[in-house]
């Protein structure tokens, strides 16, 4: 009856991450999509703390741990959710998809552990045959899962810039290498599971594997690595799901390993770029021009902000592409009321959004949406890149590299490739941010000198205060 009750739950929790995973894709529901798929979880997980049984009827019974375990990991979590900054989520997201891969990898050993003590009383062939699919998946489980691990935590330090890109020559090929032996290693232990030192290296090569991996992967395509490693994560997760029979470790598993891989798809698609490009092309790794090296290039015109406000103000349309600078600058509630003032002098004001600005997707969705900016507003990049023409005055607020022109023209450029807004079509460009420094891509910006452009320097958020008290005043 108990083994019902929790199947029971199994289910519930089941429907709950489908129904959760669902309304993220909406950011109107998505803060509901992830409080719907964490009860569910969170049934999960207490239904199987005391209601599970082994298969010798037995009840867990090391509460102590358990709940000592539950206690640490969910107060470092909750408290690292709260403290986090927007901008560093990208890195939150990493490091917490590692320790989801460490689980992964630590439950294989653990499994092992059990099925090596039995080994030592019983190693007949005819056992050996019976746990090999065993051993299959927790070999499955060990690599997925320490390559998640190893590959998060570099992209973590890469993303808080505490670790720089790496790659020398054959460096593809040493990584093939790594992942041939630790293929071969765990097809060996799956013939002969005795061999059990062969865990280890799996482990090993796994581990150094994850890091060399990532270790090239450079700039603009670190989200879609990220993004990749999380579906490793879920398919490891999904192998602790066979291992314990739990079906709802395999539905969470399969979900996050399946949305992780979709997900990677559209942000490689969003980029123009194939995965295996992203994966062996070392996208910005290795860059060709760098701004602060070369230095600005030509003339940039400056425009005042009693001109900027006036220009919009007599504009019919402006179209504002917000960017990273416009989070870091926390500005999204000033842009709002920047966009109010200008609808009350009957200026249409809509957002042009690309896939990737920011520095997660949809990172410019979810700050606006807390902005109470209304969803209608927002364009997608090919929604807006028809809509520019029309323009009267485009404002890009801390963005760069997303509006960067070299990515059509400059077979060079690093970006070449990657769809961007095309900003130029309108008939004012009018760019906010501090300096002329490059943005994340470290290239250089042919927009800025373009004679229709002109720069409006300062920090986002004071300079859309000031604006707002300007346009007020035309
Ligand atoms: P960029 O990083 O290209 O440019 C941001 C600009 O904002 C900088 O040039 C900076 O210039 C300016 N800025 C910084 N702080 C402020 C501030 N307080 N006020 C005003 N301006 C400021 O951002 P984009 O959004 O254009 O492009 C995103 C880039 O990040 C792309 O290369 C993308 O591929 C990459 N990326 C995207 C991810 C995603 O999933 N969305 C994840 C990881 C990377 P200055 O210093 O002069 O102020």
């Amino acid at each position: 009856m108990e083994l019902n009750i929790l199947t029971l739950i199994y289910l519930i929790a089941s429907v709950t991450f489908i129904i959760g995973l669902k309304m993220l894709s909406n950011p109107a529901a998505a803060r509901k999509g992830n409080l719907v798929a964490a009860g569910g979880m969170t049934l999960a997980i207490i239904g199987t703390i005391f209601l599970y049984k082994d298969d010798a009827g037995e009840r867990l019974h090391n509460y102590g741990w358990i709940f000592a375990g539950l206690a640490i990991g969910g107060i470092i979590g909750t408290l690292a959710a709260k403290k986090v900054k927007m901008t560093a989520m990208p890195e939150m997201v990493s490091l917490f998809n590692g320790m989801g891969g460490a689980c992964a990898a630590l439950i294989s050993l653990v499994e092992f552990n059990h099925i090596a003590h039995q080994l030592s009383v019983n190693n007949s062939s005819e056992y050996i045959r019976q746990i090999q699919p065993t051993v299959l998946i927790i070999a499955l489980g060990l690599i997925i899962g320490s390559v998640s691990f190893a590959g998060s935590m570099i992209a973590w330090g890469k993303l808080n810039g505490r670790i720089k890109d790496f790659s020398f020559p054959g460096q593809n090929i040493l990584n093939l290498v790594f992942l041939a032996i630790a293929l071969g290693a765990a097809v060996y232990l799956v013939i002969d599971p005795t061999q059990s030192y062969l865990l280890y290296v799996i482990l090993l090569i796994s581990l150094v594997y994850g890091v060399l991996f990532v270790m090239p992967i450079g700039g603009a395509d670190m989200p879609v690595v990220i993004s990749l490693l999380n579906s490793f994560t879920g398919v490891a997760a999904a192998c602790g799901g066979f291992l314990y029979d739990n079906k709802v470790m395999l539905t969470g598993g399969i979900l996050v390993g399946a949305a992780g891989t979709l997900l990677t798809m559209l942000m490689c698609k969003a980029m123009n770029r194939s995965l295996k490009n992203v994966l062996i092309g070392s996208f910005g790794g290795n860059k060709t021009q760098v701004a602060g090296d070369a230095g600005p290039q030509g003339h940039f015109k400056e425009i005042s902000l009693t001109d900027a406000a006036m220009v919009m103000s007599y504009a019919n349309k402006v179209i504002i592409v917000p960017g990273y600078g416009l989070a870091v600058a926390q500005a999204q509630h000033s842009c709002h009321e920047l966009e109010k003032i200008l609808n009350d002098k009957g200026v249409e004001v809509i957002y042009a959004i690309h896939p990737v600005a920011g520095r997660m997707p949809g990172h410019m969705n979810v700050l606006l949406a807390e902005a109470d900016v209304a969803y209608e507003k927002l364009q997608e990049m090919e929604q807006a890149n028809d809509e520019f023409k029309t323009a009267d005055v485009v404002l890009i607020l801390g963005a760069n590299d997303v509006v960067n022109p070299a990515a059509k023209t400059d077979p060079a450029s690093p970006i070449y490739g990657m769809p961007i807004l095309e900003v130029e079509q309108a008939k004012t460009v009018i760019v906010n941010k501090r300096s002329m420094k490059p943005g994340y891509a470290g290239i250089e910006n042919d927009l800025f000198f373009q004679p229709k452009t002109s720069m409006l320097f300062g920090d986002a958020k004071k300079v859309l205060q000031d604006l707002c008290a300007e346009v007020k005043n035309v």
